[in-house]
């Protein structure tokens, strides 16, 4: 088989092609370095197998070719990351919903199967846990850029949804949750990397708001397990599923639990959200997914620990500092 990511030299592009690779499929990568980076695939770069492509998925030539040559797509190409949200909102908007209508309107006229990656962001201020994939979105003001992400992609999910309905292009959605693991850069935001590099380089680690709110960690081999199969599976045409992890942690343990795995004197201090992101940032206090429409599909179940998942990212943190220079002992 011939797999096309968009987005395949991400943090969860590259764990995917990885994947398909030992599958024994070829893989084709498009990606613009734009969040992604060479580092993530340069394991990859020489397997007989593996194409990649440092190009952006507007570039419709090339991307037509691709898509023609693929059986499936999974397209991961986005704008992700609060941070990378809150500071460049204009770009999140507009790489989100354009890249998505060039891969399904490829993908129709190419007739072939796409799989689009979105977010559990899209539950927004949703309060009532576990979120199930047919619940109420509650979003905040448009003033507040944020919601401009969850937005985007639920823009992103009608439309995949709207083509298999309208015109029957075989359509799939993964709403993934907090997905975490080896390769994933702090740069944009995201808690665990940040939290283990401070821990690790003895920073303060820095707590957003009280610590209380919680999220569900999802290792990212037991997220490409669940895309993998969602993609195969031909029953999931238009449908939306969640795949997330099932163990439930706050912030603050979180910080606790990395500062104690890593042996680490840091101080764990709290930050205003204000001072953090911006005045008047809205976090969501709970985030935790129903699986049980994964499960059903695919028999997925997460099988990594967040012990676990936090030990491989400790791990692959200190090579790399100690490969920046960062770290000269621990
Ligand atoms: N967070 C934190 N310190 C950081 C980065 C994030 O306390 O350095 C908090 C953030 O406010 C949120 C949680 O950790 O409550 C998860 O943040 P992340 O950006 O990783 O994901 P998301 O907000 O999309 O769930």
């Amino acid at each position: 088989m011939k797999v096309l990511i968009t987005g395949g030299a991400g943090f969860i592009g590259s764990h995917l092609a990885e994947r398909h690779l030992a599958l024994g499929d070829e893989v084709y990568i498009i990606d613009d370095l734009s969040t992604g980076s060479i580092a993530n695939i340069q394991h990859l770069k020489l397997h007989p197998q593996f194409v990649y492509h440092i190009d952006s998925v507007t570039n419709t030539h090339l991307m037509a070719e691709l898509v023609d040559l693929c059986d499936v797509i999974y397209h991961l190409a986005a704008a992700v990351g609060v941070r990378l949200i809150l500071d460049s909102p204009v770009r999140t908007i507009e790489t989100n919903i354009r890249c998505t209508e060039i891969v399904l309107s490829l993908a129709e006229t190419k007739r072939k199967r796409v799989l689009i990656t979105s977010t559990s962001e899209v539950y927004g201020k949703q309060d009532q846990v576990p979120f199930r994939e047919d619940d109420d979105l509650v979003l905040g003001a448009t003033s507040k850029s944020r919601w401009s992400y969850a937005c985007s992609k639920a823009i992103d999910e009608f439309l995949a949804i709207a083509y298999w309905r309208e015109r029957k292009v075989p359509t799939v959605i993964a709403r993934l949750f907090n997905t975490v693991g080896p390769r994933q850069t702090g740069r944009y935001g995201m808690v665990i990397p940040n939290f283990v590099t401070q821990a690790l380089t003895g920073a303060d680690i820095r707590v957003f708001g009280d610590g209380t709110q919680s999220r569900c960690f999802t290792h990212v081999s037991d997220a490409v397990d669940a895309l993998v199969d969602i993609a195969a599976h031909p029953g999931a045409n238009g449908q939306v599923y969640n795949v997330g992890g099932n163990h439930e942690i706050t912030i603050l343990d979180l910080a606790r639990t990395i500062r104690d795995m890593t042996g680490s004197k840091s101080r764990i201090v709290l930050v205003p959200y204000s001072t953090a992101y911006e005045e008047g940032f809205e976090d969501m206090m709970r985030r935790v997914p129903d699986i049980s429409k994964v499960n059903r599909l695919t028999g997925y179940t997460p099988k990594v620990s967040l012990e676990q998942s936090l030990a491989s990212i400790i791990e692959d943190q200190r090579i790399r500092l100690r490969e920046h220079g960062v770290l000269t002992h621990a």
